[in-house]
């Protein structure tokens, strides 16, 4: 089953990056995929500044009108930016869809900033629900990690209700008002969003309706993707920091993957992965004062990673990196730092990380019977 995700003006690249490596991460029957080229833009006619009300505005959400059900709780409009009708959204998809030939049985989803008339995550296109938007602004006011993770589950739960609901009244009568941390929470209160990704599960009510509108082999991947999206998520907001350190596969492409923190990727640019990979195949560590007679080591590795430059710029990049007179080794060792305890929490990071004092022999503490090298 082919998704395709559709990246608006707007989204960086990297949020839109970060999404597909994470949808990408588990292997299975769902097939994620976009054309790194294109960008939808919207004409001025097609969207409207948002209003500026209460600065709590926007964490209502607004049912349509074919919608109904009973809500308890006042309503405002929402506010910042710009905003467009789900049928502009929608028409997006449409021309996307034309325009790359997609198959009527292969989503098209568009991820776009620009928020939409009802102030939704996500909706489905009640029309053809196997087009869809998620909105990629905001998230930053209800979750405390990176973007990418609820908007990758908001693209999964399009495609989970699009077999789940066969018509309107399926979907009014199984989405859930109350939050009970269930894929088709409502999340009215956008703020309960939190429950939702958290559990990352699906009721029972609600997987015997996706039983019967779509097979095992897709329930099956779809829930591994969450599940490895829900691990990933808490694992990058310091929770789950009692866990065992996780086992680490190195591909033969060299990718770093943390197996059980849901197939986790380490993802370092060409400096940092050398000195990396350096050091993981050097468990008595290394001074950095030592690092240039191991250069030939360093660059036989940066050769590999780096795709930009002639073989004598490669050398004079790496020269830098173990030159004594410069910060360029502790300057990547911090980075690589940064990014361990991002995506892995303090103490988890803790076994990854390139530790030891200033002058003193650095080194990873990862126990190496966690490692498994393929293709060497
Ligand atoms: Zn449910």
């Amino acid at each position: 089953m082919e998704i395709n995700l559709i990246k608006s003006s707007g989204l960086s690249r990297e949020v839109f990056t970060q999404v597909m490596d994470l949808l990408q991460s588990i292997d299975g029957p769902l097939t994620f995929t976009c054309d790194p080229a294109s960008v939808i833009d919207f004409f001025y006619d097609e969207i409207v500044p948002r209003s500026f009300g209460n600065p709590d505005d926007f964490r209502k959400k607004k049912l349509p009108p074919q919608i109904h059900i009973h809500m308890n709780y006042s309503i405002r409009k929402p506010e910042f930016n710009h905003t467009a009708s789900w049928e502009t959204l929608f028409s997006k998809c449409t021309t996307y869809r034309r325009q790359h030939g997609i198959a009527d049985d292969a989503f098209a989803i568009l991820l776009t900033p620009v928020s939409n008339k009802y102030n939704w995550f996500s909706a489905g296109n009640p029309e053809n629900p196997y087009d869809g938007f998620v909105h990629t602004a905001d998230w930053e006011q209800f979750l405390d990690s990176a973007s990418a993770f609820p908007i990758a589950y908001e693209v999964l739960a399009l495609v989970l209700q699009k077999f789940m609901f066969r018509n309107r009244e399926d979907m009014q009568q199984l989405v859930h008002l109350k939050p009970v941390g269930c894929v088709n929470d409502l999340c009215m209160d956008k703020q309960e969003i939190i429950l939702k990704l958290r559990t990352a599960d699906i009721c029972r009510p609600c997987m015997t309706a996706l039983r019967n509108g779509l097979s095992d082999q897709y329930i099956k991947h779809a829930r591994a993707i969450m599940e490895s999206l829900r691990v990933k998520m808490l694992l990058s907001q310091n929770f789950l920091q009692d866990s065992a350190p996780s086992r680490m596969r190195i591909d033969r492409h060299k990718r770093i993957w943390l197996t059980d923190f849901g197939n986790l990727e380490l993802r370092f640019n060409p400096t940092e992965k050398a000195l990396y990979l350096f050091f993981l195949s050097h468990p008595e560590g290394a001074a950095i004062g030592a690092l240039p007679q191991f250069k030939a080591d360093l660059f036989e590795l940066y050769s590999q990673f780096s795709t930009t430059g002639t073989r004598a710029e490669m050398q004079q990049r790496v020269d830098t990196l173990v030159s004594v007179t410069g910060n360029a080794a502790s300057e990547n060792i911090s980075r690589i730092k940064r990014k361990l305890v991002n995506a892995l929490g303090d103490e988890l990071a803790a076994h990854y990380c390139i530790q030891g004092a200033n002058g003193a022999r650095k080194f990873i503490q990862l126990d190496r019977s966690l490692v498994t090298r393929e293709g060497l």
